[in-house]
């Protein structure tokens, strides 16, 4: 039997956004407005009102930098609130799919990470991301943790949009060359979160457990930026970029460090379930299509 009642918190967010777009009518999404995760202790009332059948987590604290300093917010939301929710679907034994980050590795290496290599986040972000996972692997329940990363959709404050910002205010810009990852397509990830949900809904039993979900493939942000840019240029964008540079991070200080090797083996997703996510150039080619297919209807 397919949930049909799936309630989707941080429906405001990237994946939010498309996951509530995929599931139409099987969705109910809730806002920070009506689900706080800074509020913990609120959100069994929230999903008590809504009886859903599946829960989905797309909120979260994303702001990487700023949970250097602001830790304990970033721990509750990230660590504390999914507790609760996945208690909650523990006692009502209905799904609960959460997403976590590639930051919970340490970056070494060059080879792709696999859901059991060892974890040894770098930042706070990390490390609150990481807790969450622990909390959600031990309530017991049903449940699906998709590690993703680079995240961006058409129209996000990411790296797909500084890019075409910047790219059409400055003739040069510095990029770094060695951190490499995969850019994942919101749109992607919410679409075969659905995929995944629905199969093992009908599967004799739930293959609950931790899933790196990115799209395939790998790239540097030097790299994307380069793809952006040409990108932008075929759909007729006028950039006035000329220069790419490469930089390595230690060039690019930020308040919390970043892994350098952020690639993520899917290995698991296509085992467990048939599933392949399509490339990143495709996640680019669609965003780029959403972009200004979106704006070419835009009325004068
Ligand atoms: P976004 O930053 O686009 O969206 C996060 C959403 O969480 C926002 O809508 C925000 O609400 C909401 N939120 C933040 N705090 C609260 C709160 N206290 N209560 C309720 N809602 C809150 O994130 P993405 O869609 O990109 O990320 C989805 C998931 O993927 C997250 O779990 C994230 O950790 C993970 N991830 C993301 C990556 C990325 O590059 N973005 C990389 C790897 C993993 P509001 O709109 O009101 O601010």
């Amino acid at each position: 039997m397919k949930c049909n009642r799936i309630a989707v918190l941080g429906a405001n967010g990237q994946v939010g956004r498309a996951l509530v777009d995929v599931l139409g009518n099987r969705a109910t999404a809730l806002t920070r407005a009506q689900a706080d995760l800074s509020q913990p202790a609120t959100l069994t009332a929230v999903l008590d009102e809504i009886a859903p059948d599946a829960v989905i987590n797309a909120a979260a604290y994303t702001a990487v930098d700023k949970a250097e300093v602001e830790d304990e917010a970033a721990h509750t939301v990230n660590a504390e609130a999914p507790a609760i929710l996945a208690q909650w679907c523990k006692q009502h034994d209905v799904p609960f799919i959460h997403y976590s980050t590639d930051y919970v590795f340490d970056g070494s290496g060059n080879t792709p990470w696999q859901e059991s290599d060892a974890v040894a986040p770098c930042n706070i972000y990390g490390k609150t991301k990481l807790a969450g996972e622990q909390a959600i692997a031990s309530s017991g329940g049903k449940f699906f943790i998709f590690r993703t990363s680079w995240v961006y959709d058409a129209q996000g404050a990411n790296f797909l949009n500084t890019m075409l910002r910047l790219g059409a205010e400055r003739e040069a810009l510095n990029i770094v060359s060695d951190q490499i990852g995969a850019p994942s397509y919101a749109p992607h990830l919410a679409e075969y979160t659905v995929k995944v949900l629905d199969a093992a809904t009908q599967m004799q039993k739930f293959p609950s457990g931790i899933y790196h979900m990115v799209n395939q493939g790998e790239v540097s942000w030097h790299g994307f930026a380069n793809a952006i840019f040409e990108a932008a240029r075929s759909h007729g964008e006028t950039l006035i970029i000329k220069t790419v540079e490469p930089i390595p991070s230690s060039a690019y200080p930020t308040p919390a460090q970043r892994p350098l090797n952020s690639r993520l083996s899917c290995q698991a997703l296509q085992h467990v379930f048939g599933i392949t996510m399509p490339s990143w150039q495709e996640g680019l080619t669609q965003a780029m299509e959403q972009k200004y297919h979106a704006s070419n209807h835009m009325p004068a």
